[in-house]
């Protein structure tokens, strides 16, 4: 009789439960959305009460939509948005809504503290970049300036899995590579206690630490009822999502890389270095506590064709819908040759953290002439995205020395295949898209799990559990377009980025 692991991707705009067996096969899947509060312009919260009703719901549905009794089911998992903060007091009552990680409040706490260490500029040069209002001490620091009865009665914050451990089992706890994106030692795994305490806060509020693949604890008896499991069910931490997605790229070996196309993006390599920051390129806790993950993150891949299919193709995704107005898409795509006519988009919609660390940058075509069409355009979108991409590995190699000649792809641009063509072209790397590139969170998460339960031996043999669904050569005869136009993609930058600073500065900084 086979054996589930319930894991659960707690995204942003909802849950992605899956039931995996133990042989890594997805066998079960069920979306829940939930909704995001953006009281203020910057700000961004959600209710911590919805993503427990999404996760038991989502739950009872995995087992109701496979028949799968709980008897059946191993463990529970998770693979969460990092750096929030939900403040619970002594008795695990929750003291305000959670401040998720796209809040942007905490600008002038993130300013107050890189003061305190000389400056911006010095600091990013011991910490590899600088703050935002986006990080989580800052945040904290924010806490306690301006709802100072609300860090006063905090006991202790948790991020969205240690709410979730707390629900389901009555223990309180923060897992190492969601506590990382706030502030541990990576290579002895404890808080950087002495650093809160000269920022001003309380190193007593940070809750104790555990591993991935620890047994945070079982489920209550109540927790259990509103699941649908068992009572006493092992709950196994899980990480952080783009930790567990990288553990569902499979790319798991020192220096192996991966792509992730979500609605962002990222180049990431597992290793056991811990090189500082540069080029907005930052060091994480691993999901395998032997690692660390290299993080080279873009703000916007998926999310600029779906600014295309609202925007310029509306009408067919009336008609059709979603996903096939991406499939639509991709036909189109390839009735253009590569290069697009010669002209050239540049994907930073959301302004970038990664190859550029800049937020007045934005996004634009260029080069646009009366002869393009709205194909050219959408071929130019999706090359752009790989231009992006392609500057992201060349840092990787050449200022964290990385060679990465092969791509391991995750995300739902994986499912693409002219995008995976199009990015092994570009980038002149072999591409290897993903099995279930859209649910790799949640299943690196169940195998995460799979390796605290002695199901895997260890991370290592993850590399042969996760499938490759097909591999893309790089085509000889696009080199040379591609490659004239990746030199003339990075001039844009280079030559345009005064020039958005003076647009955008004084706009943003108002909005802020
Ligand atoms: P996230 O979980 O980060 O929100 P996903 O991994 O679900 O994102 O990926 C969403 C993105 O996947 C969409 O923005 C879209 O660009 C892309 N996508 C999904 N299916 C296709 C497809 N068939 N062709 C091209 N892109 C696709």
């Amino acid at each position: 009789m086979s054996q589930y692991i319930v894991a659960h991707d707690v995204g942003t705009s909802g849950d992605k439960a899956v039931l995996v067996d133990v042989d890594g096969r997805v066998c079960g899947r069920v979306v829940e959305p939930y909704r995001a509060f953006y009281p203020k312009p910057g700000w961004a919260e959600q209710e911590p009460e919805d993503w427990w009703r999404a996760v038991t719901r989502g739950t009872r549905a995995l087992l109701e939509t496979t028949g799968v009794s709980p008897r059946d089911v191993l463990c529970i998992t998770f693979s969460t948005q990092m750096i929030n903060i939900v403040p619970l007091d002594a008795s695990g009552k929750v003291l305000r809504r959670a401040i998720i990680w796209m809040d942007n409040r905490a600008g002038e706490q993130a300013e107050k503290i890189m003061k305190k260490f000389g400056g911006a500029g010095l600091f990013a040069m011991i910490a590899g970049a600088a703050l935002s209002g986006k990080d989580g001490l800052p945040k904290l620091l924010w806490l306690k300036e301006k709802e100072p009865q609300v860090y006063n009665a905090m006991s202790r914050f948790v991020d969205v899995a240690g709410y979730l451990f707390y629900r389901s089992t009555g223990n309180i706890a923060m897992e190492w590579s969601g506590a990382s994106v706030f502030g541990i030692d990576l290579r002895k795994k404890v808080w950087l206690s002495s650093l809160f305490k000269y920022i001003g806060l309380d190193p007593a509020k940070f809750p104790p630490l555990v591993r991935s693949v620890d047994k945070v604890g079982v489920l209550t008896a109540a927790a259990a009822s509103e699941y649908g499991l068992l009572e006493g069910t092992p709950v196994i931490a899980g990480a952080g999502d783009a930790p567990c997605a990288l553990i569902g790229s499979g790319a798991v070996g020192e220096g192996d890389g991966h792509v992730c196309l979500g609605t962002s993006g990222w180049v990431g390599v597992t290793t056991e270095r811990t090189p500082t920051g540069k080029c907005g390129v930052a060091t994480i806790q691993s999901a395998d506590p032997n690692k660390a993950f290299l993080i080279a993150e873009t703000e916007a891949a998926g999310a600029c064709l779906q600014w295309l299919a609202e925007e310029v193709y509306k009408k067919e995704k009336t008609e059709l819908g979603v996903p096939e107005v991406y499939a639509f898409m991709d036909r189109k795509v390839a009735e253009v040759p590569p290069g697009s006519n010669c002209l050239l988009f540049t994907p930073w919609i959301y302004g970038e953290r990664a190859p550029v660390d800049d937020c007045y940058v934005r996004a634009a075509f260029f080069n646009l002439s009366g002869e393009h069409t709205r194909r050219d355009m959408l071929r130019a979108v999706y090359e752009g995205v790989a231009y992006n991409i392609r500057w992201l590995v060349e840092i990787v190699e050449k200022k964290f020395k990385f060679p990465l000649p092969v791509l391991r792809v995750i995300g739902g641009g994986a499912r693409s295949r002219p995008w995976m063509q199009i990015l092994a072209d570009v980038t002149g790397r072999r591409v290897e898209a993903v099995s279930n590139a859209q649910e790799a969170g949640a299943v690196g998460a169940a195998l995460v799990a799979g390796v605290g339960l002695g199901i895997y031996p260890d991370f290592a043999s993850l590399k042969k559990v996760v499938r490759v669904d097909s591999v893309f050569q790089p085509q000889t005869e696009n080199r040379e377009v591609y490659n004239t136009l990746f030199r003339a993609y990075q001039q844009v930058y280079h030559n345009l980025r005064g020039f958005y600073r003076r647009l955008n500065r004084d706009r943003f900084n108002k909005s802020i």
